[in-house]
């Protein structure tokens, strides 16, 4: 009999892992893939050559983060942010400084209206209780995209939002209830921090990449994770748990749940869990997101001055792209960012055609300089049996107030974690590491009492 089993290697199961190995309370993994890290994934294909498919950045108020990156000697090194970002709004680019771009006087105006409503409106929203806000019913049954849709009053303003927020939320923004958006917001701290790289979500890379950290934090007991263990039916009997898959079945006392939601939704529970779970589980998808290196010799787009950012309305494929070079600057790799509706569009098409697209526009950005890469790859996590899409788990419109948070509630001795399980920092690996840290800290604390 286990003391306790975790569903999932991604940072949330490990964390959880971590504080019980700490804590000298057996456990072991089981995780459906071959590897660590779920949503973050590392490739290296070089040395100082690493491509980060999954998440990447971390930045202020992360504190788990960066404790963690302290614990194991993990360096970190600022996004490159200087220089001229580019607007490539109606088939026209151009060149701006700053977080807002260069736009007419209304559209401008405009979008500072926007943006200030949306930060005013989740500052009241409670982390706790988001159903609880007098016009929670108001802002659940409206998508965010609705929101933006009415209070953008000029196409260039509405078309920045979007993008903007695309990239935020990895959806389309008819896909996210309005309170969701505003919890989420909250959630990371606001809506200033979630867009931005000075002081922001995007402030630091990993030296190495994100995998890096897991793999630190499992190795004192990675003989403890069961790799190629997909879970598929959990049945209870009495104070008993039956984990099993394929091949495979395990009893335990406890059950830390690390999955993303539509795939706990997968999983066939015996007795069934409560129906407000169930409900919930079915209607939390997951985002869509592709991320598209393009790899070169240098950052040379540096030397002319420009900061490798660059924002595009649906005429280009990629939302947003960013310089996302190694520390010492030995390559120089754009990231491109594809998302919702787009992102499927692109996908249909072969690699080699992607490769063509992304390059015709790094040609448009940045001159003749980008037309010699040495290397084009990339990655979404859609496509993946085990992640089913990205960054996160959704919700649409009614959720949060039909069901609140019963996603995160514990039920008998199964802990939820996972990073939608977590009230701070949702949908990041941040979040991730706190609920897997909550969920095991409970089952501590359970033991000894
Ligand atoms: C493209 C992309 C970019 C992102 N960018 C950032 C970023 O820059 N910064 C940031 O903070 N966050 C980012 N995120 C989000 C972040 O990566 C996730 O929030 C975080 O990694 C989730 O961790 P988790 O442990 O909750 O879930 P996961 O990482 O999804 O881990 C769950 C694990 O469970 C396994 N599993 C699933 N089903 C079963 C089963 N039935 N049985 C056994 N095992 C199972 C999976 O294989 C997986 O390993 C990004 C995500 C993506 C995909």
């Amino acid at each position: 009999m286990k003391e306790v089993i975790i569903i999932g290697a991604g940072f949330s199961g490990i964390a959880a892992a971590k504080k019980l190995y700490e804590a000298k309370i057996p456990f072991i993994v089981l995780e459906a893939r071959e590897r660590l890290g779920g949503r973050v994934f590392t490739t290296q294909i070089k040395e100082n050559l690493y491509l980060d498919f999954g998440g990447q950045w971390i930045g202020p108020s992360q504190d788990r983060m960066y404790a963690l990156c302290e614990e194991f000697g993990i360096g970190y090194y600022e996004t490159y942010n200087q220089g001229f970002n580019l607007l490539d709004l109606n088939q026209k680019v151009k060149k701006f400084k700053g977080l807002i771009p260069k736009m007419d006087i209304v559209s401008l105006i405009n979008l500072d209206y926007v943006l200030k409503k949306l930060e005013k409106l989740a500052k009241s929203i409670s982390l706790n209780n988001p159903w609880s806000h007098p016009k929670a019913m108001e802002f659940d049954s409206i998508s965010l995209g609705a929101f933006v849709a009415t209070n953008c009053k000029t196409s260039t303003c509405k078309k920045v939002v979007d993008l903007a927020l695309e990239t935020v939320f990895a959806a389309e923004l008819n896909e996210v209830s309005l309170l969701h958006a505003l919890f989420y917001i909250k959630s990371g701290r606001d809506l200033n921090t979630l867009i931005n790289i000075k002081n922001g979500a995007q402030l630091h890379r990993i030296v190495g990449g994100m995998q890096t950290i897991i793999e630190k934090m499992a190795a004192p007991f990675k003989e403890r994770i069961y790799f190629n263990h997909a879970v598929e039916k959990i049945t209870q009997e009495n104070e008993t748990y039956q984990v099993s898959g394929k091949d495979f079945s395990y009893a335990t006392r406890r059950i830390i749940m690390a999955i993303p939601p539509p795939l706990a939704a997968k999983i066939e529970f015996q007795p069934m869990l409560s129906s407000e779970k169930r409900q919930v589980m079915d209607r939390i998808a997951m985002g869509q997101v592709g991320k598209c290196f393009m790899v070169y010799d240098k950052p040379f787009w540096r030397d002319s001055g420009f900061s490798g950012q660059a924002f595009a309305d649906q005429h280009s494929p990629f939302q947003s792209m960013f310089d996302t070079s190694p520390r010492n600057s030995d390559y120089g790799i754009i990231l491109g960012f594809t998302i919702g509706q787009r992102a499927r569009n692109y996908f249909t098409k072969t690699k080699e055609d992607r490769k063509a697209i992304m390059l015709e526009k790094l040609v448009e950005y940045f001159g003749t300089a980008a037309q010699n890469p040495l290397l084009y790859e990339d990655f979404t996590m859609t496509d993946e049996a085990w992640s089913r899409g990205c960054y996160a788990g959704i919700y649409p419109t009614g959720t949060w107030t039909g069901f609140q948070d019963s996603y995160a509630q514990t039920e008998g001795q199964i802990y939820w974690a996972g990073t939608e399980a977590s009230k701070v920092w949702f949908g990041y690996i941040e979040g991730a590491v706190r609920s897997g840290e909550k969920a095991a800290q409970e089952i501590i604390d359970g033991i000894k009492n």
